[in-house]
C-alpha cells in the first residue's frame, strides 16, 4: 500500500492567499495520522501583499519547536524561480536557516515561455545545491523535455514533487504528472507527494496522487515522505 506520513508542501496565513494558521494545520495533520508537516510558505518574490518578508523564514527554526502535538515540524519555504536562469528569491543566508527548500515556477513571477527556456530553468535549478524539491513539476504552463530533465534530477539528486492540488488546478497536470512519474520510475528518481494545502482541511490530501501512482505501479521505495526515517534518509540535513 502506498503511504505518505509527512506532508512536504503546505501554506499558512503567512502566504496571505492561504487561510489557516500553522497550529490549525498541525491539528489536522495530527487527526489524519501524519507524523510530520513541512511548512513551506511562499517566499517574497511573489510580490508585495502576497507573502511575509524574508525575516519570517529566517526566524522559523528559532521560534517553532521541533515537535508540536507529536508532529515533526519541518521549516521550509516554497522559493520562487525568478527568471529563466533559475535564480531564486531568497539569499543563501536564509536557505541556510531552513530544513527544506522547494523551487517552483509561478505564472505571476516567471512568465511561461518556450520548452527551451523551461529546460534552462530546470537545468540551473538541478545544479543549485540549496534546492531539495522540484515544486509542482507537472504544471502544463511550463512544459519541459521530461526525459532529459528527469535524468538531470537523478544526476543531481533532486526530489520531484507530485503535487496533489495540481490535478484539478493546473493545466494538463494529470497527464504531465503521469508522464513524469513514469520517468521517475524508469530512472529511479525520488519523489514526494504533497497536498500544497492553502487551507487546513486539505493537509494530507494525497488521494489524487496515489490513484495515479497506483495506475503505473510506482515503486514505494522512491517515495521519500513515506515516513520520517525515509525523509531524513533523503534529506540528511533534517537529522538533528
Ligand atoms: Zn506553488
Ligand atoms: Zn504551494
Amino acid at each position: 500500500m502506498l503511504e505518505a506520513k509527512i506532508d512536504t508542501h503546505t501554506h499558512t496565513i503567512a502566504s496571505i492567499h492561504a487561510y489557516s494558521t500553522l497550529l490549525e494545520n498541525i491539528n489536522v495533520a495530527q487527526k489524519k495520522g501524519l507524523t510530520g508537516l513541512a511548512v513551506t510558505d511562499h517566499a517574497p518574490g511573489l510580490g508585495v501583499g502576497e507573502t511575509f518578508p524574508k525575516s519570517y523564514f529566517g526566524n522559523m527554526r528559532k521560534a517553532i519547536p521541533e515537535i508540536v502535538n507529536g508532529i515533526r515540524i519541518i521549516k521550509g519555504v516554497e522559493a520562487n524561480i525568478m527568471d529563466y536562469d533559475g535564480n531564486l528569491d531568497l539569499p543563501t543566508s536564509t536557505f541556510q536557516k531552513l530544513d527544506l527548500v522547494i523551487a517552483s515556477c509561478h505564472e505571476k513571477v516567471v512568465k511561461p515561455a518556450s520548452v527551451e527556456e523551461h529546460n534552462q530553468i530546470w537545468e540551473n535549478i538541478a545544479k543549485n545545491p540549496w534546492v531539495d524539491i522540484i515544486g509542482h513539476s507537472g504544471n502544463g504552463h511550463y512544459d519541459f523535455s521530461h526525459e532529459k530533465i528527469i535524468k538531470l534530477f537523478k544526476e543531481y539528486d533532486k526530489i520531484v514533487e507530485i503535487n496533489s492540488s495540481s490535478f484539478p488546478h493546473r493545466k494538463n497536470a494529470r497527464k504531465n504528472c503521469y508522464d513524469i512519474a513514469l520517468l521517475c520510475k524508469k530512472y529511479g528518481v525520488k519523489i514526494t507527494i504533497s497536498s500544497d494545502a492553502h487551507f487546513a482541511t486539505d493537509i494530507g490530501n494525497f488521494a489524487e496522487s496515489f490513484n495515479m501512482l497506483k495506475e503505473i505501479d510506482f515503486p514505494e521505495e522512491l517515495i521519500v515522505n513515506r515516513n520520517l526515517e525515509t525523509l531524513i534518509e533523503a534529506l540528511p540535513k533534517l537529522e538533528k
